[in-house]
């Protein structure tokens, strides 16, 4: 792919001469966000909508200017912030006024305490952990990532919000972009799960179903963004992609935040392209650097499901990098073939001395019910990776059983109904009587 400087993208002051977009928008305001720094060569280029180093073609990123933080004065701005990503502008790529802006104020989800499943797993007491982010507006993580999108978006000029999806990142484009007054196109892989098309579909933008899987909706994206048909679209995964990338660092402060400001020990983690896992990665540096947890080790794993495993097959053979593969697994909303994050998470996986590991579709099934029945909370596919690869982890003596785990669910069961819906069901079938109740052996 060659790099994209996306040239007039902003319709009202079309880029003239040879200033390119990042040039006609670099005076826009994003908080501390000062640059956008590559990650293979560290070549800097001001703010824009672009995504791919103009040296090397390696992905871009934000680089930050946290200078002039008191740690103490910073703790207590995002303590007073309201109960959502926006107690985090301060250190997001987003307007000092933003919660002003219309827009579905994802986040501070629930950290819940899960005593129950610790039991099951082996787990000590007191030290397992769900964070829950089917509670976001559109029942998942993609919420997160989507608003820090839609403040560039704005801020460059786009009028269209659009996105290559595996399904929930197409609802939460929809909602944003309604809730915002964006035109929302989005693109998905045709044979997704009804509730992820139903959802995607009923903000009223417009939903196109592609024939093929995600990799190759995501290469049409790339294609149609190189093409007039798609001037003036903010592509929020592609375009947009290192402010999109920032939101899951909300994932990472709220975490450390609601343990008390503290690092947990061992996090386990979904990968689809595996950025989430590697800003996770990096809110959590952030906040060690900022001074506002106490520095020490953490060990970062990730989770995938088997049929869609092409980092945990490259970390288990030793390799640098990731051989694509062709998903073929129930967790649809981690069926990436070709993670553009992968060769970073792998990095992460063996700097921080945690691993990645894959379950099989019944592994998955499994572990949805387990989290269900164990503490009230039911999960979509990935919510059920995440957890089974954490039960493994554990049998296989990776993840430390005495130490503060969390275990990310970032999607709702809602969704996703069709994995376990074969086998769960009604009890029994009685008619309205006592009779026929006891008849059932459903007496106490
Ligand atoms: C998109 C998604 C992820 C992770 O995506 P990355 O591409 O790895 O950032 C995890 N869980 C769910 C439910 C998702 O929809």
């Amino acid at each position: 792919m060659a790099a994209q400087t996306v040239a007039s993208t902003t319709n009202s002051t079309p880029a003239s001469g040879s200033a390119s977009a990042a040039d006609s928008v670099n005076a826009v305001d994003l908080g501390p966000a000062a640059a956008l720094s590559c990650r293979e060569c560290g070549h800097r280029v001001p703010l824009g909508p672009v995504f791919a180093c103009e040296e090397c073609f390696g992905p871009l990123e934000i680089a930050y200017d946290f200078s002039g933080y008191d740690t103490e004065e910073l703790r207590k701005r995002i303590e007073a912030g309201p109960a959502n990503i926006w107690r985090y502008a301060p250190l997001l790529p987003v307007p000092a006024d933003v919660a002003d802006k219309p827009n579905i104020n994802p986040g501070w989800t629930k950290l819940v305490k899960a005593d129950n499943l610790a039991r099951e797993l082996g787990v000590d007491a007191g030290k397992l952990f769900v964070k829950d982010d089917s509670g976001n507006p559109t029942h998942s993580f993609k919420d997160r990532v989507v608003a820090q999108a839609l403040e560039a978006a704005r801020a460059f000029g786009f009028t269209t919000l659009s996105c290559s999806s595996t399904g929930n990142l197409a609802g939460a484009v929809g909602a944003a972009a309604a809730r915002a007054g964006f035109r929302s196109c989005v693109f998905i892989p045709h044979d997704l799960e009804q509730g992820k098309v139903v959802m995607a579909a009923v903000y009223g933008g417009e939903l196109v179903g592609i024939e093929g899987n995600y990799d190759d909706v995501n290469r049409f994206c790339s294609e149609l963004i190189g093409d007039p048909a798609g001037e003036g679209w903010g592509f929020v995964n592609v375009n947009l992609r290192p402010y999109y990338a920032e939101g899951s660092k909300t994932l990472a402060y709220e975490i450390c935040e609601q343990l008390g400001w503290r690092l947990p020990d061992q996090l386990v983690v979904p990968i689809a392209s595996g950025s989430q896992l590697t800003k996770i990665d990096k809110g959590l540096k952030e906040l060690i650097q900022l001074g506002l947890v106490e520095d020490k080790p953490y060990k970062i794993f990730g989770a995938q499901a088997e049929g869609c495993s092409p980092v945990s097959v490259a970390y288990k053979a030793g390799h640098d990098v990731v051989r694509p593969q062709k998903p073929d697994t129930i967790a649809k909303s981690l069926a990436i073939g070709n993670p553009a994050d992968g060769p970073y998470v792998l990095d992460i996986a063996r700097r921080t001395g945690g691993a990645v590991e894959d379950v099989n579709d019944d592994q998955v099934v499994d572990a949805i019910k387990l989290l269900a029945r164990t503490e009230g909370i039911f999960a979509e596919t990935a919510g059920g990776v995440t957890v089974g690869v954490a039960k493994k982890l554990i049998e296989s003596g990776l993840l430390d059983p005495t130490l503060t785990t969390v275990v990310l669910n970032t999607g709702d069961g809602l969704k996703t109904l069709d994995a376990v819906a074969s086998d769960t069901g009604l009890t029994a079938t009685i008619r309205p009587n006592l009779d026929s109740f006891h008849e059932a052996g459903l007496g106490s």
